[in-house]
């Protein structure tokens, strides 16, 4: 199969590149290495069936190119992280909209129906206050603190460009909505939790938890995250839908600065961090976050593999090695 990844140098587009060469597949990844990395596709570096562009998806010349050539598209590529979006919310708003628009325009003109994951998020479910979201649940977003929201609007409105594609022109896409996910190759510059906890535990230094705590997330592994989406892509009963991709499993996020710091041995303290301190401003965190897997589960029979407590352990243990490698 001819595999094209938008965003492929980045957490989980360079995920799914992996996955697809050891299966045996040709991978095309096309990456602006804004925030993705060539370091994230280094292990495959020489592999005759990676082809790599460094290009921004908006201004890309090889784009209707490489969309002809592929059986199936993962458009990852994104502006993504709490902390880069309130930075720059205008190159969030073109590369998360425009770039999807594009994206699907060069589908439809390609006279040919390859599959296509669209990546969306959890985030668009806002402050619904159910304690878990299916995708049927309602999506409710604040008027106030505007630019806080600016990327789960902008992933709103990719799918609906993907809906409005796939029932119009017949197109076989499936929209993702993506619940925290973790692995190898997360970063957390942009403010992502588990990798700045886990660097802050394995230095023993202290771990800044923002707010009280008590907010929650149900983390997936990366890992299982690319099984979901390659099956998804290839149900035929999924495009055109909406799908929850992540893991049930839910815990605080102090519980979560407890259980890494006790997994890495460590005697970091925890230090709470108001949000205005951590984001700069007025700043609403979204209470809870759990989905409902119904869905992905009938389409695909999938059910994670990774624990919580089995992610955490390998991400402590590769954060151990990069620090002997250093020294
Ligand atoms: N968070 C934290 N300390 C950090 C980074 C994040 O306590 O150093 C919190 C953040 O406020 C949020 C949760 O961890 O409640 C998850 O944050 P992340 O940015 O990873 O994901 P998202 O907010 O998009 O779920």
């Amino acid at each position: 199969m001819h595999v094209l990844i938008t965003g492929g140098a980045g957490f989980i587009g360079s995920h799914l590149a992996e996955h697809h060469l050891a299966l045996g597949d040709k991978v095309y990844v096309v990456d602006n290495l804004s925030t993705g990395s060539l370091a994230n596709l280094k292990p495959f570096r020489g592999n005759p069936a990676l082809r790599f562009a460094e290009a921004d998806i908006l201004r890309w010349d090889g784009l209707s190119e490489a969309v002809a050539w592929a059986d199936r598209i993962y458009h990852m590529a994104a502006v993504v992280g709490v902390k880069k979006v309130l930075e720059d919310p205008v190159s969030v708003i073109a590369t998360n909209m425009s770039g999807t628009e594009r994206i699907l325009r060069a589908v439809h003109h390609g006279g040919w129906n390859p599959q296509v994951i669209v990546a969306s998020t959890s985030e668009v479910y806002g402050f619904n206050p159910k304690d878990s979201f299916a995708e049927t649940d309602n999506i409710v977003l604040p008027s106030a603190g505007r630019l806080r929201w600016t990327y789960a609007v902008t992933k709103l409105a990719d799918e609906f460009l993907a809906f409005s594609y796939a029932r119009k022109y017949g197109l076989n896409i499936v929209v993702v909505r993506l619940f925290n996910t973790i692995g190898p190759n997360q970063v957390g510059h942009y403010g992502m939790v588990v990798p700045s906890f886990i660097k802050q535990a394995v230095h023993n230094e202290p771990i800044t938890v923002y707010g009280d705590g008590e907010q929650t997330r149900s983390f997936c592994d990366v890992r299982d995250t690319v099984v979901a989406l390659d099956r998804l892509a290839g149900c035929p009963a999924a495009w055109g839908e909406v799908v929850n991709v992540g893991n049930a499993q839910e815990i605080s996020i102090r519980g979560l600065a407890e259980l890494i710091v006790q997994c890495a041995h460590s005697t970091s303290p925890l230090r709470f961090i108001s949000y205005k301190d951590a984001y700069g401003e007025e700043f609403e965190d979204v209470t809870h976050r759990r989905p409902v897997l119904d869905k992905l589960r009938t389409l695909t029979g999938f059910t994670p593999e990774w624990t919580l407590t089995d992610t955490l352990n390998d991400l402590i243990e590769r954060e151990c090695a990069k620090n002997l490698y250093v020294a």
